[in-house]
């Protein structure tokens, strides 16, 4: 005898059979037993949730002789119509597949049928299947008779696009929405079918295979027979992720594991061993979507997550996700998303597997916003709580210079930071490479015990300051003056001559030299004169702000004023 495949030999046979639809078989149940079901239903629903299993099982509620009250049909010994109607052999029980009976002929010759009486049993029952892809024509030509059958009809349209379905025929017919199965669902039916198949199976794979099977109970048997005819009756999970090309639950926890750690190297190392294998691209894209959308759900609501996990995955994902915060996995699982669209559509599916995982484990953390705030507010406290003039005052020269010059800066790091809200991303304040590559500028002053210049060791600090400090012409040193010159009153040098800047640029300087400094910012003598002979020149139009803020807001000067600076 041929092997009869899982999905068919365990087919539901009654409505308690029927897996994760308790609402429709309660409903159509109670309908029958009422005697109030309608003469056609649309059962909807995505593939292999048990829709036409149901319409089996409708028509043996309404046919069988020898119905039993908890089953609406008989038990143990099956009546003929039971069994006719179990095996598809029944002439009052017919389906037909709408997918290749699609045009209007087919569907006339149910027509002149419907009017005869059933053979033997009590009601005819057509169900169609796939009924969405009937044509118009055919739609057209089924409407009267689904709005009148004859008392002895019922039809069932099966279909897994509902939305196809003229609205004309939808609101004739009684809706029935079959929903997707659940992976513990699956895994308790797998469960129950591998033990009375005694097939031997541990839970991971079985979930495993539930989780491929994508809310298909008909699929899932479907791979579960995949695997049995390569591995036999004992199943182990390294051979069932071999044969599906799936990805192994370790790598892709430690895939996690290097992005969410910023280890590209690490990450890539990962994708190229678990390629080697045979796992197919789209498969290992859309693992990673998944496990950051997990990664998600579990920092948001924990172990209430709707997650088909374990206790010990759930448990993994919260150690795993510890130092990160819920807009951080948001940010990743957009990304995550955005790139495996690129992974399933592209050419080259190996290479964008590649640039998505690097992509995820570069993406720079954020900073929230609350942070921000609160770091511009203690800005603006400090900058309120400072004397006046900064520039002026002269500190003495401190003759001994600290040992252990590290401890000094430090502690004076901490309040560096406060200083400058970081309201931009590192990436973004890299200094414009034009700048640093001016040759005749003197801007290098060497110190003894650095071996960075005075200008680099303040970009490291502090980039905006440094992309400011990089546009002067000259910084000099003397005694304990630092002489910073700007070519002209730019934006740069109205920039460092705020207040805060003065204040952040000294605090680096007496870091750098070890001793107190006082910054003066100063631009061209010869630039000074003109402006002072000429009011009106050099035109403040050729002002860099100035020339931003009329692109900005495409504005024309009415009126120049000036304005004593502090
Ligand atoms: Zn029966």
């Amino acid at each position: 005898m041929s092997y009869l495949v899982l999905a068919r030999k365990w087919r539901p046979q009654t409505f308690d059979d029927v897996v994760g639809q308790e609402f429709i078989t309660l409903t159509l149940k109670n309908a029958i037993l009422s005697g109030k079901l309608a003469h056609a239903l649309i059962f909807s629903g995505p593939r292999g949730v048990g829709k036409t299993s149901t319409a089996r099982i409708v028509a043996k509620a309404l046919n069988c002789i020898n119905k039993n009250e908890e089953e609406l049909m008989c038990s143990g010994k099956l009546c003929s119509f039971c069994s006719e109607i179990s095996e598809g052999t029944s002439i009052d029980v017919q389906e037909i597949d709408a997918a290749s009976h699609t045009g209007v002929n087919d569907v006339r010759e149910i027509i002149d049928n419907v009017k005869y009486l059933p053979s033997s049993a009590k009601m005819k029952i057509y169900i169609i299947d796939e009924a969405h892809m009937l044509s118009q024509a055919a739609f057209n030509a089924l409407l009267k008779t689904l709005e009148e059958p004859p008392g002895h009809v019922l039809f069932i349209l099966a279909t897994t696009e509902s939305h196809k379905i003229p609205a004309t025929i939808q609101s004739r017919c009684q809706k029935y929405d079959f929903k997707k199965l659940t992976v513990s669902e699956i895994s308790d039916k797998l469960r129950q079918i591998s033990a009375d198949e005694s097939i031997e199976i541990d839970s991971e794979t079985i979930s495993t295979i539930a989780k491929e099977a994508d809310g298909s109970i008909r699929d899932s048997l479907s791979i579960l027979d995949q695997v049995i005819a390569t591995c036999g009756n004992k199943i182990e999970y390294a051979r069932t992720i071999e044969i599906l090309g799936l990805l192994d639950k370790t790598h892709i926890y430690d895939l996690l594991k290097f992005i969410l750690g910023k280890d590209p190297k690490s990450a890539v190392e990962i994708l190229h061993n678990v390629i080697k294998h045979g796992v197919i691209h789209n498969k290992v894209a859309d693992e990673i979507v998944n496990i950051i959308r997990n990664a998600v759900m579990v920092k948001i609501c924990g172990k209430e997550s709707s997650l088909d996990l374990s206790d010990d995955e759930v448990k993994e994902l919260e150690i795993l996700t510890l130092e990160n915060s819920v807009e951080d996995l948001e940010m990743l699982f957009s990304l995550a998303i955005e790139n495996a669209e690129n992974v399933h559509k592209s050419s080259f599916q190996e290479l964008s597997l590649e640039s998505m995982v690097i992509k995820l484990a570069t993406t720079r953390n954020s900073i929230p916003i609350n942070e921000i705030l609160g770091k511009v507010t203690s800005l603006a406290k400090k900058i309120s709580s400072e004397p006046e003039v900064v520039e002026e005052t002269i500190q003495p020269i401190e003759n001994n210079r600290p040992e252990n010059k590290k401890s000094v800066p430090n502690k004076k790091k901490t309040n560096i930071v406060l200083e400058e809200p970081p309201l931009i991303v590192e990436e973004e304040l890299v200094p414009d490479p034009e700048i640093s590559t001016e040759p005749e500028k003197i801007k290098e002053i060497p110190h003894v015990n650095r071996n960075e210049t005075f200008p680099e060791f303040v970009r490291k600090q502090n980039a905006i300051l440094g992309v400011h400090l990089d546009k002067a012409i000259s910084i000099s040193e003397e005694e304990s003056d630092i002489k910073i010159l700007f070519n002209e009153n730019n934006i740069n040098f109205e920039y460092l001559h705020r207040k805060n800047s003065i204040v952040s640029l000294k605090s680096h300087a007496n870091e750098y030299y070890a001793k107190e400094m006082n910054i003066r910012i100063d631009f061209k003598e010869q630039e000074k004169k003109i402006s002072k002979d000429n009011p009106g020149k050099p035109s403040i139009k050729d002002d860099n702000a100035v020339k931003d803020a009329l692109s900005i807001f495409d504005g024309t000067i009415l009126k120049t004023k000036a304005v004593k600076k502090e």
